[in-house]
């Protein structure tokens, strides 16, 4: 089928928005017509080496199966879908319900191939372009996606907004609720107010957590921390921050989340724990981490995937907080056309736009 996608063709290209063949959905696959695609930091994958080109991101696209495989028995035509990452479901984590941390993560989610290294996109000189993007590469007006992380929803949702569901938003919520199990009364610092952090700060609000910072370099999205439940904002370039979070936490906190993957704000988390507190990291590492002698005395650390959610189980929960006035993550949301792709990515690298959702052309 022709299909219209965005395309990265070289590390520090511009996304070329071409024709391209996409291969009929496959044995377990489904074709959706795209309805939204957020963008995610980890789209600048490929832009610093870590991915081939060229290829087709984006992986947090929601819409509508329009055509299904064979064996497919759980979606049908028509059905109103939000993708997340792939899973084989057969591993030791995907059969106890962590598929985040499948064994086969990167083979299904970061080379571009269906994990069997078949191709499901051509260009129109029949060159392989990189699809399957963490099992879509939804920065397109239709992408191929598996049954396992097509997750089927009520069509009665404003569709075309639920795409970042299936990861930054995700991430954030189940790094709070699922992954570091946030208690009620407890003391939370989040290091970024992008959107894993702001997603994760109203997930704390949900927990019941009695203290919340939120520490980020801009200021407005620090006021919308505020707004969306965070009891506490710092600006990450106050001098002596640690001992401001120790001032607010009552001597430390009992929880920290990282969502920079910055090292030194990254000790930051580290450093602003009480003993027996839990630290999560989540987020692309830029660079080594050095800790001192004492720096995990007493503290648990977690490197979190996707929040350790199973996306068919969260995705739902999500939607039921949304519904219910207590997760208003459509508020971190800005659309741009498909065909403006650029712009989305620059506002949002620049600190802009929270989350940028693509709309491909109708
Ligand atoms: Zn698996
Ligand atoms: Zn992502």
């Amino acid at each position: 089928m022709r299909i219209r996608a965005a395309v990265l063709r070289g590390a520090s290209a511009a996304y070329s928005l071409e024709d391209l063949e996409l291969a009929p959905p496959g044995p377990g696959e489904v074709r959706v017509r795209v309805a939204g695609a957020g963008m995610c930091h980890t789209d600048q994958l490929p832009r610093i080496g870590l991915a081939d080109v060229p290829i087709v991101c984006g992986h947090e696209g929601s819409g509508v199966v329009d055509a299904v495989g064979e064996g497919v028995s759980r979606l049908a035509v028509g059905d109103h879908v939000v993708l997340s990452f792939d899973s084989c479901g057969r591993c030791r984590p995907c059969v106890q319900g962590a598929p985040a941390y499948c064994d086969t993560f990167i083979d299904r989610n970061l080379t571009g191939r269906r994990p069997d290294g078949t191709s499901s996109l051509v260009d129109a000189v029949g060159g392989h372009v990189g699809g399957r993007w963490f099992g879509q590469s939804s920065f397109a007006t239709h992408c191929l996606a598996t049954e396992r992380n097509a997750v089927k929803v009520d069509p009665s949702l404003p569709l075309e907004l639920l795409g970042p569901l299936g990861c930054g938003v995700q991430t954030g919520a189940a790094s709070i609720l699922v992954a570091m199990k946030v208690r009620a009364g407890s003391s939370l610092v989040v290091f970024g107010a992008g959107a894993v952090g702001l997603s994760a700060v109203m997930a704390a609000a949900i927990a019941g957590a009695a203290t919340v910072v939120a520490v980020d370099l801009h200021q407005h999205r620090l006021d919308l921390a505020a707004e969306l439940g965070a009891t506490h904002v710092v600006l990450g370039d106050t001098p002596d921050l640690l001992e401001s979070i120790r001032d607010l936490t009552d001597g430390g906190a009992d929880f920290s989340f990282d969502t920079t993957g910055v090292p030194h704000v990254m000790l930051h988390a580290l450093g602003c724990l009480r003993m027996t507190g839990v630290c999560g990291y989540v987020g692309v590492q830029h660079g080594t981490l050095e800790l001192d002698d004492m720096a995990l005395v007493g503290k648990t650390v977690l490197g979190i995937i996707e929040g350790g959610a199973d996306p068919q189980r969260f995705i739902p929960v999500m939607i039921d907080h949304w519904r219910a006035g207590r997760f208003p993550f459509d508020r971190l949301v800005e659309t741009f056309p498909l065909d403006q792709i650029a712009a989305a990515e620059q506002s949002s690298l620049a600190g802009g736009t929270i989350k940028p959702v693509l709309i491909p052309e109708r």
